[in-house]
Parts: structure tokens; C-alpha cells; sequence
């Protein structure tokens, strides 16, 4: 390998493949740390736990997330990217050229390319692990997998109260009988226009709340058929059939990492030091993806995002003369 590195990517889902295609076209050879199990995660990102993608532009019929993450990683390996796949256990930022390591490799570059994403929050319940992992009606994606025929004319919830909840739950209503919104109080986190969407596909009863109520466990075997749910006022619990179960209680970016070296906003995602660039606060390090969006976080998006941050470290790197 050679001393130090023009540029290193850390993290593989669509926005740091997408980067490294790109790096390596711009003859930058790109060092990638495409990551093991930091955050949950494997290589490939958060597509790696998701079935049919049915909204990337390309693929009329449809692709698994696995699958087009393969695609996208033979691409960027076709164009010269390099591959380390450890998680980066620590990085450098405040001397120039950088450090990353991890448990067997240390690296210095010129240039970073943060990629790492974001996590799904969960409720973390043994059976909606079990349901999410194989397909069964658990998501935390209304917007990946609402569509599928599973879901179609059939009873679905979504839990939380803020915008993600009623946005992905209206967005349900297209294909569902109906849609819970099962919320932990009895009122709602959401803006005050989600809000009056919200209440009037209550009026048009294509959604129902289901106020201060927490979800104890999720049921069924292969397929989830219902919701053990709990009344946070009175203590009862009741079975709630249903056939899909949507999360959206929020995303934790992964970050955690990069704490206390680079500016974060107060939910923890990467500030962009400037709109529709992807510079952060320090010169040479640049993000893309979810770990700088907590509003688009779609895998087109995050591609997008990848690519206008390859463009941006290629210009960068020249401007520093480390473009040749
Ligand atoms: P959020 O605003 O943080 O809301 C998360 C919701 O999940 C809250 O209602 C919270 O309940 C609930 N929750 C959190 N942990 C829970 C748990 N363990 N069990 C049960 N419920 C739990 O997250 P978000 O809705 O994903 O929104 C994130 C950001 O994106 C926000 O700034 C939002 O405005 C923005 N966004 C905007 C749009 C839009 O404008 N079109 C769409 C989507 C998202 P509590 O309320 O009790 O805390």
C-alpha cells in the first residue's frame, strides 16, 4: 500500500460505493473501509436487511437490496477501489494526513470520505427482530417495502408520534384497509401540518390512533399476525391484529465514532459545513449519505450524496496538488 493515501472512504452502503465508483474513475484509487458489524451493520449498509427495492430508478421489476449492493460493490472494485473489511475502531482528524485505523490496519490519507449512515431505531423486541430479519411484515421502512403485495388491503400499524410516523403512515394508507398509529403518549411530536394531515385520514378513517400505548411483543411465526399491546395509563394489555408493522421512532446516525472531532447538529448528524457541497467543518473530510441527511435518507439520495462528495474531494485534492 502505498505511504499515504489520496483518499479513504469509510462506510459501504450507497453513498460510499458510490463515492468510491467515482473516486476511482477519477484515478484516486480509493481505500475503502467497507466496515464488518460497527452499528449493527455489514458491508453494504442498511440495503444488505432490506428484500425487494422497488424504487431505485434502473430496475422496473425490482432488485434485492443485497443483490444491487453486490452490484454497486463489483462496480467500484472493477473501477480499482480498494477494500478493507474491518470497522474503523479510530480516526484521526486533527492532524493532516489523517489516521484511521482499525484492528489490523493504520492508515493515513489526504482526504476522507465519510459514509458511515444511520440505524433504524428499533424497539429492540426478540419476535420483531425475528419478523424483520426474514421478511415477516416488520420494517422500518414504510417507504421501501409499504408497496409490497403482503401489505395490500390489509389492517398495518406504524409506531411513533413525530413526522416520520404520519408521513409513512399516510403513505400506507395508499394500499392498505387501514393504518394504527400506535404512539407511546396522546399527543403528537409531529409539525403542525403533518398533524392535520394526520387527523383527517382519521376523519376519512384510513388511519386510527392508538394513544399511550406501548407494544410489549409482536406476534406470529412466519408472518407477523398481530401486536401484544400495553396501555401505559391503565396497565391493560390487548392483542391487536395486524399484518404489517412499520417503525418510526426515529434514526441514530453513526457517528460515534467521529464525536467531539467534527461539528454534529443535536441530533448527532454530520453538519454540512455549506448547502449542496459536502465539505464538513474540516478541510479534506467530506460526508455523504444518511450520517449527513435525517430527512431524504433514501438509497437514491444517498448515492446522489456520494457522488457530488467524490466530485468534491477529486477538486480538493488537486486544489492541495495531491491530484496527480
Ligand atoms: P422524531 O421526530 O424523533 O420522532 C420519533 C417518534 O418516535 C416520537 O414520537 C417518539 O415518541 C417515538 N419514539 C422514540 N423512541 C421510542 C420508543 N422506544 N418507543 C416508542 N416510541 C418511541 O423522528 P422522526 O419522526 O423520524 O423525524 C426525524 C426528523 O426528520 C424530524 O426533524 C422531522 O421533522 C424530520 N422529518 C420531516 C418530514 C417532513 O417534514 N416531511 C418527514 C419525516 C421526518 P415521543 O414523541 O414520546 O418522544
Amino acid at each position: 500500500m502505498p505511504d499515504t493515501e489520496k483518499l479513504v472512504i469509510v462506510g459501504s452502503g450507497p453513498a460510499g460505493l458510490t463515492a468510491a465508483i467515482y473516486a476511482a474513475r477519477a484515478a484516486l484509487k480509493p481505500l475503502m473501509f467497507e466496515g464488518f458489524s460497527a452499528g449493527g451493520l455489514i458491508p453494504g449498509g442498511q440495503l444488505m436487511f432490506t428484500t425487494d427495492v422497488e424504487n431505485y430508478p434502473g430496475f422496473p421489476r425490482g432488485v434485492l437490496g443485497p443483490d444491487m449492493m453486490k452490484a454497486f460493490r463489483d462496480q467500484a472494485e472493477r473501477f480499482g477501489t480498494r477494500f478493507i473489511t474491518q470497522d474503523v475502531s479510530e480516526i484521526d482528524f486533527r492532524n493532516r494526513p489523517f489516521t484511521i485505523k482499525s484492528d489490523e490496519h493504520t492508515v493515513t490519507a489526504h482526504a476522507v470520505i465519510i459514509a458511515t449512515g444511520a440505524r433504524a431505531n428499533w424497539l429492540n423486541l426478540p419476535n420483531e427482530q425475528r419478523l424483520a430479519k426474514s421478511g415477516g411484515g416488520v420494517s422500518a421502512c414504510a417507504v421501501c417495502d409499504g408497496a409490497l403485495p403482503m401489505f395490500r388491503n390489509q389492517e398495518l400499524a406504524v409506531v411513533g408520534g413525530g413526522d416520520s410516523a404520519i408521513e409513512e403512515g399516510s403513505y400506507l394508507t395508499k394500499f392498505a384497509k387501514k393504518v394504527y398509529l400506535i404512539h407511546r403518549r396522546d399527543e403528537l411530536r409531529a409539525s403542525k401540518a403533518m398533524q392535520q394531515r394526520f387527523f383527517k385520514l382519521v376523519e376519512e378513517k384510513k388511519m386510527e390512533p392508538v394513544w399511550n400505548a406501548a407494544i410489549d411483543d409482536v406476534l406470529g411465526e412466519n408472518a407477523i399476525t398481530g401486536v401484544k399491546l400495553k396501555d401505559l395509563k391503565t396497565g391493560a394489555t390487548r392483542d391487536l391484529p395486524l399484518r404489517g408493522l412499520f417503525m418510526a421512532i426515529g434514526h441514530t446516525p453513526n457517528t460515534e465514532l467521529f464525536t467531539g472531532q467534527i461539528d454534529l447538529d443535536d441530533k448527532k448528524y454530520i453538519k454540512l459545513a455549506q448547502p449542496h457541497n459536502t465539505y464538513t467543518n474540516i478541510e479534506g473530510v467530506f460526508a455523504a449519505g444518511d450520517v449527513a441527511d435525517h430527512v431524504y435518507r433514501q438509497a437514491v439520495t444517498a448515492a446522489g450524496t456520494g457522488c457530488m462528495a467524490a466530485l468534491d474531494a477529486e477538486r480538493w485534492l488537486a486544489a492541495q496538488g495531491f491530484g496527480e
